[in-house]
């Protein structure tokens, strides 16, 4: 093996930086008061009313991080307000309180004010469940493409809304709650659908003017402030912009609102709708990004502001608050990616903070009814089920060594893991870098954050003194078995494939042989480049081809975007990339030819074949880049398997494959494959289903 790689120590310093006092300073909102100006804003993470333990505990885990504030997703307050399948928070009857209770005792252990976000979804919830029908302020279609209408609210189903919102304020409280959010924001509720001059055609004292389009918010605010007001914060969450246009709220009139609502509210938690706007993948947002559309709102009201922006910096954060942008830092991903984020702060341990990468999987969890998971953070979702901690991992349980061969986003955690449990690990890297496929995808159009997942790694590792890596070192078999250590981990990661077999084709492509211009996303990222007239063909539905596409057209190709699907990269749609990467192919010139299927590629002639109509055309190009699937590189753990008979002379009492060279996945995947690996190794083996469940007998 070559020369391990330097590796520095640094102590545990223990004393905050004084320049991010201001962060700790306690804020008053209404009647109750936040320890600091960490806020853990509302999100959404597919556990829900549905599985109420698993969601207490996850949000136990931000509070005993130092969250001042922990709230929780949406709480739907009506069965005529249901949005199903998504799985939020629910608050229909008293039998619903027990389960957001759960949440207030865990969250008030830890000092920290729980928080609910209240909402009736109107003509964007669904009544898949209920079956009651959709309420909205005029007649008009639902939001989510639902085959049936929502119907025009009476002034009587105006009372009832209220009626439903008043209670719902006061079971939230009887749960235990410090903040109740009226909520008018991302496009989700009445109270902001009543804003909006697209849903809100009505000619009584609801509708038209503006004071008469904000009469229902306004309303809602007293009713809340008059329920519960007394002991609990009454907080606005409000979208200052929809970039719409008129259609939407828009900037100019929601500074009239602002105005008109200014000292309501305890506390205005203000941001960009809808969803996609808020949460932007950081390909296409930066840290702060909000704060033109933001920054008014504390210039018009005295009451604390809190708003987000992906915040991982404590430098960034010092600066919203000091340039009067922010009273609070609010987060969402930040505070799922690293729980202990505050903690971090406040403890002088800025470098031990596990930044969000931006990559919304987060947000997939919701998107696809599953419960969350997270890139940067492994445990996330995992709290109650796996009893994981972010922080804490049980010791090793014995004196044995580990090998963990390959340093991408598998072998890095597996080995930053098993060195917290106090293992003595060995990492070897083929590549004179770490990071796999991290390193190289972050070299990507819009990918540069990603290599947080490298960095976190790395930094943590070169704190633990019984870790040593060994960059540009290729284990062969024999390597492995002499190197003589208990516990052999194989992270080797994939390669692309050229032949073109994938989801559409069971079989290689007609052409797409050696010597052919055929490129994949491994020679893109070793800088093995096309150029001319290319075509990215994506059989795959996510992020690889449509940045291979941006990539190529930023170098002067001319780029066409291929699928069989009827839509371009449709995994997108559950990140909140889709709109995005529309609209960069658009502005870029990206042709995008969808539905259509590659049935051959000879000389510089691709034939294309309609998925639906099978008519064929030809289509002229230099280069084809095929983004179909990928496969293991084991050949590795292959051959240590075929060697078990050598294992005991070698002392190898395990060996497994983890991560991309086990199946290809998304990163995240591969970091909980290592994080996976390191808590379970040498533990006994989970009798049966390997996590707690909930289960619901009445
Ligand atoms: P994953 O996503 O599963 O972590 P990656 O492809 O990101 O997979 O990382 C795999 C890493 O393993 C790469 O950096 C690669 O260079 C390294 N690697 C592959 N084969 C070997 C080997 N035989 N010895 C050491 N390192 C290897
Ligand atoms: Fe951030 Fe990605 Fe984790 Fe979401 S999944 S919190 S975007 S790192």
């Amino acid at each position: 093996m070559a020369a391990q790689a330097g590796r520095r120590h640094r102590g545990l310093s223990t004393m905050r930086d004084p320049r991010y006092d201001i962060l700790f300073e306690p804020v008053k909102i209404g009647p109750v008061t936040a320890k600091n100006r960490f806020f853990q804003v509302p999100h959404c993470n597919g556990m829900g009313h549905a599985m109420p333990l698993a969601h207490a505990a996850m949000r136990e885990m931000k509070a005993e991080g130092g969250w001042a504030v922990v709230s929780t997703e949406e709480c739907e307050i009506h069965p005529s307000g249901d949005l199903t399948p998504y799985v939020e928070a629910r608050l229909w009857d008293d039998r619903d309180i027990p389960a957001l209770a759960l949440m207030c005792d865990k969250v008030h252990a830890h000092g920290a004010l729980a928080a609910l976000e209240l909402t009736h979804n109107g003509p964007t919830a669904s009544n898949l469940y209920s079956r009651e029908v959709l309420i909205a302020p005029s007649h008009q279609p639902t939001k989510y493409g639902y085959p049936h209408q929502a119907r025009a609210m009476t002034k009587h189903d105006i009372r009832e809304y209220r009626r439903w919102h008043r209670e719902a304020a006061i079971r939230g409280r009887r749960a235990g709650m410090d903040i109740i959010y009226v909520y008018a924001a991302h496009d989700l509720s009445l109270a902001m659908h009543f804003l909006q001059r697209r849903r809100n055609q009505r000619s009584d004292e609801y509708g038209g003017s503006l004071e008469n389009r904000v009469r229902l918010l306004r309303e809602v605010l007293e009713d809340t402030k008059d329920a519960v007001g007394d002991t609990c914060a009454v907080a606005l969450r409000f979208a200052t912009e929809e970039l719409l246009g008129p259609g939407g709220v828009e900037r100019a009139e929601a500074r009239e609102i602002v105005a008109m609502l200014a000292e309501l509210p305890d506390l205005w938690d203000v941001n960009v709708a809808a969803w996609y706007n808020d949460s932007v993948p950081s390909r296409f947002a930066a840290e702060g990004a909000q704060e033109p559309f933001i920054d008014f709102v504390k210039q018009t009201t005295s009451k604390p502001v809190v708003g987000v922006g992906r915040f991982t910096s404590p430098d960034t954060m010092v600066s919203q608050l000091k340039r009067g942008v922010l009273d609070m830092i609010g987060c969402a991903r930040p505070s799922i990616a690293d729980p202990f984020l505050p903690r971090k702060v406040e403890q002088g341990r800025v470098d031990d903070i596990r930044e969000c990468i931006g990559c919304n999987i987060c947000v997939s969890g919701d998107m696809t009814i599953s419960p969350i998971r997270c890139t940067q953070n492994p445990t996330m979702g995992e709290e109650w089920r796996k009893g994981w901690h972010p922080e804490r991992i049980a010791p090793k349980r014995s004196a044995a060594r580990v090998l963990v061969v390959g340093g991408g986003p598998a072998g890095l955690e597996a080995a930053r893991a098993l060195g917290q449990r106090g293992y003595e690990v060995s990492l070897a890297e083929a590549r004179k870098e770490l990071g796999g496929r991290v390193t190289r995808e972050a070299r990507l159009p819009g990918l540069a954050e990603w290599a947080r997942v490298r960095d976190w790694r790395v930094g943590q590792i070169r704190k633990l003194a019984n870790i040593a890596v060994y960059l540009d070192s290729v284990l062969t078999a024999q390597d492995v078995l002499d190197f003589g250590a208990e516990h052999v981990v194989i992270a080797t990661g994939c390669h692309w494939r050229r032949d073109g077999y994938g989801r559409s084709h069971g079989a290689a492509i007609d052409g797409f042989v050696d010597g052919a211009r055929i490129y994949t996303p491994d020679d893109l990222m070793d800088g093995h480049l096309p150029e001319g007239r290319v075509v990215v063909f994506d059989d795959d539905g996510f992020y690889h081809a449509g940045i291979a596409a941006e990539a190529l057209r930023l170098r002067g190709c001319e780029v066409a975007y291929l699928t069989p699907e009827d839509s371009v990269a449709p995994w997108s749609q559950h990140t909140l990339d889709y709109r995005h990467i529309r609209k960069r192919m658009a502005k870029l010139g990206i042709e995008a030819i969808v539905s259509h299927d590659i049935v051959g590629y000879a000389g510089s002639t691709l034939v294309l074949e309609n998925v639906w109509d099978h008519q064929r055309r030809a289509l002229a190009c230099d280069a084809v880049v095929t983004v179909t699937a990928r496969l293991p590189d084991d050949a590795l753990y292959q051959e240590l398997l075929r060697r078990e008979s050598d294992w005991p002379a070698a002392a190898l009492q395990s060996l497994r494959c983890i991560g991309d060279a086990e199946a290809p996945g998304l990163i995240a995947h591969a970091v909980y494959a290592g994080h996976r690996y390191a808590r379970e190794l040498e533990e006994p083996a989970a009798v049966g289903v390997p996590f707690k469940r909930h289960f619901h007998i009445e």
